[in-house]
């Protein structure tokens, strides 16, 4: 009530100004399937005439709006719907076989708004790579029961029928969210006939001058039930090749034809007539700005609002997770999103932390160290400048033993020419690297090198070091065939003093988005989580040996037409050589995620596979650690109300194993958990949601720190029985 007089008050005092948040009750988002800039806005109203010349004075258009991952219908449907750059290959005609590892803004809106199935999802023209899979992510504390709805089948191809099918849904259901697909334009492209790509533009431009009289009641429109209340925007997935790279008629690939997108938005407080160039922006930038205008968090996106595009004052604010404080000891400690962090103990005992960070405003790799056995850390220093505009590093991962090593991906902003013939035009494109930073004096000063470049996007490339040898595996996509380095898993090492091979090896060409990487002295040892095509993932196994020969096993391998979702894999080798390999299973449809456990032996190279975590709810994100013939297994369980990080332990080396206990009891979201060696005992970090305006001194936009906590055995009797907590302990960092 008080709010309310307050409202009126500004309202009769003549200075209130609604918020963007406080008029837009939908949000509408329309993608013309791969629809190349150089058509699009490029060419003005050449083609999108009347998104040109009627629709574009009365929103927002951006110049510089990417697609800076795999420029595909998975993964930039995936990204635009989860707020997080997923670097997925299509996954095909199948259901299931390949999702956002996050929820998707309908999961966010079923959730925190307590919004019904029907009153958000897809409406497509294809179910192939879209329409099957974007209604819920993989990530637990969200999924399937707060989908969204999937509305069309590949009868609707035609953009027009797709069109009646939206009407028919506004007139019945009144979706509130809604993601609709317009597939003819890509599918045109594709079978390169240029005049049929640019009619299916111009069809599609005429369903989205339909649609907007449909959403302001303009006749013969009659209903006004989405009119000056709906934000609206149209965008794509990706562009297609430009002409220095083989053309329209294909995309996939890391050029700027691919990578530049068309986006235009228009709703109440939405810029009328502006072009705004001077910001560039991404596909991880909608969900976040979806949810601020329609009110709901959505905690795990790593875009930003896009304030810019609304009226002075009239930008949504973020809404942010309410809940209570975590108690544990706070290691990032600082105003930005921290997260996945990793953790590892040279032989001199020393911890060594990094993890990504977007404090400073964009991602970067931050590293810290405990020369105390985790009693105080050093100052964070970013680990990786790298040195190109409009770049961002993340994916870290830190090995140790003598000396040490951090591996992590990212992209920077490089020129290249898009026109074939002369004069050729140049612009800008982003490509991924692997990095490599290796220290020999525990972690005092360190060296970087940037790896032959991955074009397309990466997760963490796996990383080891022992005795003074480097090694990095990898996986590179979205490659022309001419190029040198090929698609696959690739992988490079650096013998101690020695060089990194200009080339990297190809160990084998598929997708793999989870890398693990070992090495025991002699022999390398690699797992990967490989996506192939329409089939589920594999867990597969390699192993490198000292002639350089690869042996290449699956840990597990479905038959076709029976897909489970295995991903994750962790791995460890023991003094005897065997392999210790952890990963974490699903049914495509149902079910919950369970820990996976093979122990390779060394000498007839049999697998013995077992459930080692199964129920009562999903269990995922395994990661092991070694220390004598202790094998230390840490989890994040989603069987309390929340997603907490669990435990286990073996001291026999895997063959029995201690009941999971919890290491957090925090209530909040909690998420990849790492575990190491310590002095005594282990010690397990994670990346926990801190709730704002629980803690002192906190600034309002911080939403996930890095927390801390010692695992101690005792007597073999294995439990948790200390935690090195909380304020106590606490070191503040200055800031940076
Ligand atoms: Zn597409």
């Amino acid at each position: 009530m008080r709010h309310n007089l307050m409202l009126l008050l500004l309202v009769l005092t003549g200075v209130f100004v609604p918020s963007a948040a406080q008029e837009t009750e939908n949000v509408i988002i329309v993608t013309i399937d791969g629809i190349r800039n150089d058509e699009a806005f490029e060419a003005e109203s050449l083609y999108l005439r009347h998104v040109w010349n009627d629709l574009r004075p009365l929103g927002t258009i951006y110049r510089r709006f990417w697609n800076r991952g795999w420029t595909a219908t998975t993964s930039g449907h995936t990204t635009i719907l989860s707020g997080v750059r997923q670097i997925l290959n299509n996954n095909g005609g199948a259901d299931g076989t390949v999702r956002s590892f996050d929820p998707l803004v309908f999961e966010y809106f079923r959730e925190y708004l307590a919004e019904p199935e029907a009153s958000c999802g897809v409406a497509f023209g294809k179910t192939g790579n879209f329409g099957a899979i974007c209604d819920y992510g993989l990530e637990p504390a969200f999924g399937a029961r707060v989908r969204g709805s999937q509305w069309g089948a590949d009868t609707t191809h035609d953009d027009t029928n797709c069109l009646k099918m939206v009407f028919g849904l506004m007139d019945s259901v009144r979706p509130r969210l809604m993601l609709i697909n317009l597939a003819c334009v890509d599918g045109a492209g594709h079978t390169g006939v240029y005049e049929d790509y640019l009619e299916a533009i111009r069809v599609a431009d005429s369903v989205v001058f339909e649609l907007y009289k449909r959403i302001q009641a303009i006749p013969p429109y009659e209903d006004t039930s989405y009119r000056n209340r709906t934000l609206y925007i149209v965008t794509t997935d990706h562009g297609r090749n430009d002409d220095a790279h083989s053309g329209f008629k294909g995309h996939g690939e890391w050029d700027h034809g691919c990578r530049d997108l068309m986006f235009w938005a228009l709703g109440p407080g939405v810029r009328q007539g502006a072009v705004i160039d001077s910001i560039s922006r991404d596909q991880i930038d909608i969900a976040p700005t979806v949810g601020a205008v329609l009110g709901f968090p959505t905690p795990f996106a790593e875009g930003e609002l896009m304030a810019e595009m609304f009226e002075p004052g009239r930008a949504p604010e973020p809404v942010l997770v309410s809940g209570a404080p975590v108690a544990a000891q706070n290691l990032s400690s600082n105003p930005g999103f921290s997260r996945d962090p990793d953790l590892a103990r040279d032989r001199y005992g020393n911890l060594h932390l990094v993890w990504s960070d977007n404090t400073r405003g964009r991602w970067l790799v931050y590293y810290s160290r405990s020369t105390d056995d985790g009693m105080t850390w050093s100052m964070p220093r970013v680990m990786f400048d790298f040195p190109a505009e409009d770049s961002v590093m993340w994916y870290a991962r830190v090995a140790a033993d003598d000396s040490l090593a951090v591996a992590a991906s990212g992209f920077g902003r490089h020129a290249c020419y898009i026109d074939s013939v002369e004069p050729r035009r140049m612009d800008s494109t982003f490509l991924w690297y692997p990095w490599m930073a290796t220290s020999t004096d525990q972690g005092g000063t360190w060296t970087a090198v940037s790896l032959f470049d991955s074009s397309m996007g990466m997760y963490y490339p796996g990383v080891a070091v022992r005795e003074g040898r480097y090694s990095v595996a990898w996986w590179i996509c979205g490659r022309f065939g001419w190029q040198a380095a090929k698609k696959g898993l690739n992988f490079n090492s650096r013998e101690a003093g020695g060089e990194w091979d200009s080339v990297p090896e190809r160990v084998k060409n598929s997708n793999m988005v989870h890398i693990a990487l070992r090495d025991d002295g002699e022999q390398f040892h690699v797992a990967t989580c490989a996506m192939s095509g329409d089939e589920d993932a594999d867990i597969l196994y390699f192993m490198r040996d000292s002639s350089g020969g690869w042996l290449k096993d699956s840990a597990v391998s479905d038959p076709l037409g029976s897909p489970v979702y295995d991903h994750d894999p962790e791995l460890v080798v023991d003094e005897s050589g065997m392999v210790h390999l952890f990963w974490q299973r699903k049914p495509d449809q149902g079910g919950v995620w369970r820990l996976m456990y093979g122990r390779r032996d060394p000498g007839t190279g049999a697998w013995d596979t077992l459930t080692l975590v199964s129920g009562p709810a999903d269990a995922c994100q395994p990661h092991a650690a070694l220390k004598g013939d202790t094998l230390a297994l840490v989890w994040t369980d989603y069987r309390g109300s929340a997603s907490e990080v669990y435990c286990c332990f073996s001291t026999d080396l895997g063959l029995t194993w201690t009941e999971p206990e919890p290491v957090t009891t925090a209530g909040t979201l909690t998420q990849h958990p790492r575990v190491s060696p310590a002095g005594e005992g282990f010690f397990v970090v994670w990346q926990s949601l801190s709730v704002f305006g629980s803690e002192e001194g906190r600034s309002l936009d911080e939403v996930w720190d890095l927390r801390l906590r010692h695992l101690l055995l005792q007597d073999h009797a294995i439990r948790v029985i200390v935690e090195i907590d909380d304020r106590s302990s606490l070191h503040c960092w200055t800031p940076l």
